[in-house]
């Protein structure tokens, strides 16, 4: 009888314990989440790269290869012109938070069949076949001067700039870029071509981006524009991080897109753009991200959901890119890649699930542009 209370005074103890464990564990949001140590690795067996865990892309990389393409033209009369007559232009589209392990998802990956490129309606698919699928990596160097947050600001900012936030200015995405380093399409657009950045978030624009929309305001012979798709133009400046009335509606559209939420928007804006005959067209779909945020990056139903919705998407931006190949002389460079990974319902961090990143291209990269000796955090 003794025996047995002291028994469930003991089992109440450790009832109460479990709960306050519990309670603890669910206000820390995604430190409940370990990193897998072998993320990388096991990402790498996918059988699906061009390259190698340890010869992973720097996403700096990006405008190189961008760079490499337009440059080897002759700019003139406001089109870039191949060697061989025809004129060059670029896609890049973005797929924010869309972790390196939801490509199974969509791509086929030893005997896992999955729907999209089984159907033949993968975008992502169809460039890894025309060109190919490089394991990157985002966050700079873990422990130097180059680390910065696994983050959406700085992370594309590195993609179009050709270098880490040390370089660019944005380590967080609180901070402002500078004009030392500028996006691959400002500096084209100041060539003459027409080039354009879209995006849902306010944020881009109205801090991280600003200075060169100011110096586009200030030079509308540089066409270049910026658009945040679901923005409606305002009378009055209300609660935002835009300085000013002029610079708030000057990334507005005319109509505001209500599918932005869907991701449609941004297919739609993307085809507008190029049907509206842009050299350079980028567009970044948010959505795998926010349901990252809001479910769980690389876990949840809904996370996956938004990866095969955005890639149905690119599909159709391709199959409109190949229709114009066939009747307007044209030629496309088109890179579809992540920003940054996730873990839990964050990212931002250094770990291998934030870090580890995913470029696509029609283009094979250079092999001059893969790191040596990476281990997920650092190179050789
Ligand atoms: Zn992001």
């Amino acid at each position: 009888m003794k025996f047995s209370k002291i028994l469930l005074a003991t089992a109440a103890v450790a009832t109460a314990a479990a709960v306050a464990a519990v309670s603890l564990t669910a206000c820390s949001k995604s430190e409940e989440v370990v990193s897998d140590s072998d993320y990388l690795n096991k990402v790498s067996q996918y059988g699906v790269w061009k390259n190698t865990a340890q010869t992973s892309i720097p996403i700096y990389q990006t405008y190189h290869h961008v760079h490499d393409f337009l440059d080897a033209c002759t700019i003139e009369n406001g089109s870039a012109v191949a060697p061989n007559g025809k004129i060059r232009k670029v896609l890049f589209l973005g797929f924010d938070g869309m972790r390196a392990d939801a490509l199974p998802v969509i791509l086929q990956t030893g005997a896992k069949v999955a729907n999209n490129s089984k159907t033949g309606v993968s975008g992502i698919s169809a460039l890894q076949q025309a060109g190919g699928l490089y394991l990157a990596y985002c966050g700079g160097e873990t422990n130097t001067d180059t680390q910065q947050t696994t983050s959406t600001s700085a992370s594309w900012t590195t993609h179009f700039t050709g270098v880490w936030g040390t370089q660019h200015g944005i380590k967080t995405n609180d901070d402002a870029k500078n004009l030392d380093h500028k996006t691959f399409m400002l500096e084209y657009a100041q060539q003459g071509l027409s080039t354009s950045i879209a995006f849902d978030w306010d944020q881009y624009f109205d801090v991280n981006l600003k200075e060169e929309i100011k110096y586009v305001m200030a030079n509308p012979d540089v066409d270049m524009t910026f658009c945040d798709i679901d923005r409606a133009k305002a009378e009055k400046l209300k609660k935002t991080y835009a300085e000013t009335l002029e610079l708030y509606n000057y990334v507005a559209p005319e109509t505001p897109s209500d599918s932005a939420p869907y991701d449609t928007g941004m297919r739609d804006y993307v085809l507008q753009r190029i049907e509206n005959g842009d050299d350079i067209v980028c567009g970044i779909f948010h959505n795998i991200d926010s349901a990252g945020h809001e479910y769980g990056f690389g876990t949840s139903t809904q996370y996956n959901g938004a990866v095969m919705n955005c890639d149905l998407y690119a599909y159709s931006v391709l199959q409109a890119i190949e229709a114009r190949e066939q009747t307007e002389n044209e030629e496309w460079l088109i890179v579809f890649a992540n920003d940054h990974g996730g873990l839990g319902t964050g990212h931002g961090e250094q770990t291998l699930e934030e870090r580890t990143t995913w470029i696509a291209t029609n283009v094979p990269f250079s092999e001059e542009y893969y790191s040596d000796g990476y281990d997920g955090f650092n190179v050789k």
